[in-house]
């Protein structure tokens, strides 16, 4: 898979063992990155290795922003549809600050304001979202925004797609939505036998933008054996956030006894991660929502662990796990990056344009804000 340019730099202050693979390299398998990764620390040390990048991911701020941006704008109730990101802590925190979290439009009502999560939704739901004269912001991340267009465009030159996703997940659901004639999910390769298509000289492949990148490559090998035409996308469907923090995890986890991904259990990536880890070489991977979930006896007899997030997860509940890790002696903390990010997205443009005309804050990266009234990752900025 190509790669595309990524970058975020770590605020944190703390020992660097900088691992960084020549951005142009596919991430698609561990062999993107060098051989030469830090070595396993001495017996006598415990040890952190924390996974960069981790956490937040460009797509995440701006939604997150959007509804905090939109409860300062417009004020409380501001209606969401779905969780705006997988994540328990983003979703009760801004519940607290008076967000309204739905399943459906229906569940809004008629004339409310309106977000769309990160993950998207299908046209259908603009329909009924333009049938109950709701007012909506469209925080759909603009890399799945990119795979509904390829699905539209596939499917006017009335190829079968084959979207590669889970399904039942947000995400695929909306995607679906878009081509729902043209489109069949594969949810791995266990599906793979069963495809029927009309015509197998015009089949493509799609995929959801948060799954495992290997994995993915493997039900593509086995979809083009039997369709020897398939044709790829045009472009990476899974995302430079999902590939990066694979790409760390996949150095990280074969230095790492234990390796602690922080995520809530509906987050394709943090998942994802976990599965990757274990792939990797890590002798045990757990998912934590949050540092209280964290059991001292996965410790017993360790002495490296690894910590990373998905990119969902605010840094303050990383910080947290560390803390907890630090509490059980794993006193040195040592960051393991394979990549830079720096990618921002504009806020949805009728939110941006509503700022403007009140002379509201726009720009980005945001800055730090009061600790206590935002969940973005300006909380992160100061040193564990
Ligand atoms: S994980 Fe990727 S596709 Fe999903 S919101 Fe983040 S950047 Fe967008």
């Amino acid at each position: 898979m190509p790669h595309q340019p990524n970058n975020a730099t770590s605020d944190l202050d703390m020992k660097n063992s900088e691992v960084m693979p020549d951005p142009t390299v596919s991430l698609a398998g561990a062999s993107a990155f060098p051989a030469d990764v830090p070595s396993k620390p001495s017996a006598e040390g415990k040890k952190i290795l924390l996974a960069t990048p981790r956490g937040y991911c460009a797509g995440v701020d701006r939604a997150v922003d959007a509804v905090e941006k939109a409860l300062d704008l417009y004020g409380a109730p501001v209606y969401v549809r779905k969780e705006i990101v997988h994540n328990k802590f983003v979703v009760e925190t801004l519940t607290e600050r008076g967000a309204i979290f739905v399943h459906d439009t229906d569940d809004v009502p008629e004339g409310a304001r309106v977000v769309f999560s990160a993950h998207g939704v299908s046209p259908e739901v603009h329909e009924q979202a333009a049938r109950r004269q709701l007012m909506t912001i469209d925080a759909t991340c603009p890399l799945v925004t990119k795979v509904h267009k390829q699905a539209v465009r596939f499917a006017d030159e009335d190829f079968d797609i084959l979207l590669i996703g889970h399904e039942g997940h947000e995400e695929v659901e909306g995607t679906q939505g878009e081509a729902p004639d043209h489109i069949q999910v594969v949810n791995g390769p266990e599906d793979v036998a069963t495809v029927q298509v009309r015509d197998p000289d015009r089949v493509v492949w799609i995929s959801q933008t948060t799954l495992s990148v290997d994995e993915t490559m493997k039900t593509v090998e086995l979809l083009r054996k039997r369709f020897p035409n398939l044709i790829d996308p045009p472009s990476d469907d899974i995302c430079y956030a999902t590939q990066n923090r694979q790409g760390a995890v996949k150095v990280m986890a074969p230095m790492a006894d234990v390796v602690i991904v922080v995520g809530s259990a509906n987050s394709s990536n943090s998942v994802r991660l976990v599965e990757v880890a274990l792939e990797s070489g890590a002798g045990a991977a757990y998912r934590v929502d949050k540092a209280s979930e964290v059991q001292r006896e996965w410790f017993t007899g360790a002495k490296t662990v690894g910590v990373t997030s998905g990119a969902s997860v605010p840094e303050i509940l990383v910080r947290d796990v560390v803390t907890v890790l630090k509490d059980a002696g794993f006193t040195e903390v040592e960051n393991v990056a394979t990549a830079q990010e720096d990618v921002r997205f504009s806020l949805p443009k009728n939110l941006r344009a509503d700022l403007k005309a009140t002379g509201a804050e726009v720009d980005r990266p945001h800055k730090a804000r009061d600790k206590n009234a935002n969940i973005s990752n300006a909380r992160a900025n100061k040193s564990i």
